[in-house]
């Protein structure tokens, strides 16, 4: 891309060996044979840093700047636009090696961790004090904290405690002039000026490379029931989501809707018995937490059976054993089923205030119906707040023309409605098109001004969202 292929991989790990103590470089014969992540292009660079510290990382990217060599940050891999995909000339930046639990400040409620570590490694630290993070993704296994920082990341628990943005209390980035941008201040209130680390939240690795953050954590609620009932549409399960939400006795944990191809095809790949399902409805897939898991199944079943004819209930049933309750979470994790009948199936992540979500997802298989003979699509998503993830039920990827309709039927009155083309993903390499069209322009300026100010010479993450 905007790199200057001066250098191969080979050369790159030869010139970089023994810049710093604390920098492994990886060149491509130990790249080789490595899982590439969701994207099978995020290691074609062929040479990847790993620092284990903030001044090896300064070093790198000083490094880098002074030879002009174009850097990639890498998390887990589990990013799903492309925002991690690297080419020949680029190095990979790696946060492997930062993965550790800094501390664990348990009465104030707050975290001080490296960037690599992931949300899983994380939830595991702070499981033994009686904590849990109050963020959740189905990817916990490997995004990494500075990935979910860079992507903004929203995912189960968004609805209730917000996405990243309103968890980090501090941050740290090393700046592609090898400066340390060093905020990690442990406190919510602070009044002193703007609040510059929010640039490098979902700044999907354009602005710098986070090394370490301040997160706010939460106490773990481990009485748990779940239930799947079917609904008929967004305002029934809404229902249930709000009525759950002001129960004096349960906390809502979760509430995940999938419409009725998704639970069709799912259920039926799966052998996930549906005949307690009236017709061809959604389900709502909800977890709730009380003072015994006893209690909460009590109190959601009598919950359940007062909404029943108000939220217009087309069948449910609530999880008698953590198993059982593992097989109703595993249809709504293992999103990715449809992937194995339609490969690079075209898919989206679209956010709007959740009032609009049945209008839409009636206008939304309309329009996508009419293009050539018929296009259909899986809907699921985070319902109460208004994510819904869309994937196209055809293999990717559609000629040009059909794409450019899908994406428009996709897209059509999000922005009026107050929604976003891109809710928790990011614009990576995928939605870069979208992002030019759906984003204030005067809002695109000033992201360019930023990207100039900082990156002048634009080597963090060449091609990604377009600056
Ligand atoms: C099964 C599955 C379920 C998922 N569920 C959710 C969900 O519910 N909610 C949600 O929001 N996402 C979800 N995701 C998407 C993904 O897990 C998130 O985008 C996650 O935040 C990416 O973290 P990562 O560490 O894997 O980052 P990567 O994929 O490695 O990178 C993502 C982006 O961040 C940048 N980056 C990574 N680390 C750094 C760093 N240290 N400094 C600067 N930039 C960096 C990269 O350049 C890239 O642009 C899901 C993905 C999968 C596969």
């Amino acid at each position: 891309m905007s790199s200057h292929p001066t250098f191969s991989a080979h050369d790159l790990a030869h010139a970089l060996d023994g810049l710093h103590p604390d920098l492994r470089i990886l060149g491509p014969d130990a790249l080789a044979g490595r899982h590439p992540g969701e994207d099978p292009a995020n290691l074609n660079a062929g040479v990847m840093a790993q620092p284990a510290s903030t001044e090896a990382a300064a070093a790198l990217i000083s490094w880098c700047r002074a030879n002009h060599v174009a850097i990639v940050p890498q998390g887990g891999l589990s990013g799903l636009v492309g925002g991690g995909v690297s080419h020949a000339g680029e190095i990979i930046l790696s946060s492997a090696r930062l993965n550790r639990i800094i501390a664990i400040h348990a009465d104030e409620e707050t975290v001080e961790v490296e960037a690599g570590v992931t949300l899983e490694a994380l939830q595991g630290a702070l499981a033994p004090h009686g904590l849990t993070t109050g963020i959740d993704l189905g990817s916990r296994g490997s995004a990494t904290i500075g990935g979910m920082v860079s992507t903004n990341a929203g995912g189960i628990l968004a609805f209730r405690n917000g996405v990243m943005r309103h968890q980090i209390l501090g941050l740290e980035a090393v700046l592609p002039s090898g400066e340390v941008f060093s905020d990690m201040t442990r406190v919510v209130k602070i009044s002193a000026g703007p609040d510059i680390k929010q640039l490098f939240i979902g700044g999907e690795g354009a602005f710098g490379f986070v090394t370490r953050v301040v997160m706010k954590v939460e106490p773990i609620r481990p009485h748990r029931a779940v239930a799947l009932l079917g609904v008929e549409n967004a305002a029934g399960a809404l229902q249930v989501a709000v009525r759950l939400r002001r129960h004096s006795a349960l906390l809502l944990e979760a509430a995940e809707m999938m419409w009725p191809r998704y639970v069709r095809d799912h259920a039926a790949l799966k052998g996930f018995d549906l005949s307690w399902l009236e017709g061809d409805s959604a389900l709502l897939l909800i977890e709730v937490s009380g003072t015994s898991a006893e209690v909460s199944t009590a109190l959601i079943e009598e919950a359940l059976a007062e909404l029943w004819e108000e939220a217009d209930l087309r069948g449910g049933i609530v999880a008698q054993s953590s198993e059982q309750a593992r097989r109703f979470w595993d249809l709504r994790e293992d999103s990715v089923f449809y992937f194995a009948e339609f490969p690079d199936a075209p898919s989206f992540d679209v956010s709007m205030p959740p009032s609009a979500l049945d209008t839409y997802v009636t206008d939304l298989f309309q329009r996508l119906s009419a293009i050539g003979s018929g296009l259909d699509a899986y809907v699921y998503g985070h319902i109460a707040d208004g994510n819904l993830h869309i994937a196209i039920a055809a293999p990717g990827p559609l000629p040009t023309e059909m794409k450019a309709l899908a994406e428009d039927a996709v897209y059509a009155g999000i922005h009026a409605s107050g929604g976003s083309f891109s809710a928790e993903h990011g614009v990576g390499l995928n939605k870069r098109s979208a992002y030019l069209t759906h984003v204030d322009p005067v809002k695109q300026a000033l992201a360019r001004q930023f990207k100039a100010m900082l990156d002048p010479d634009m080597l963090f993450n060449p091609g990604k969202v377009p600056f």
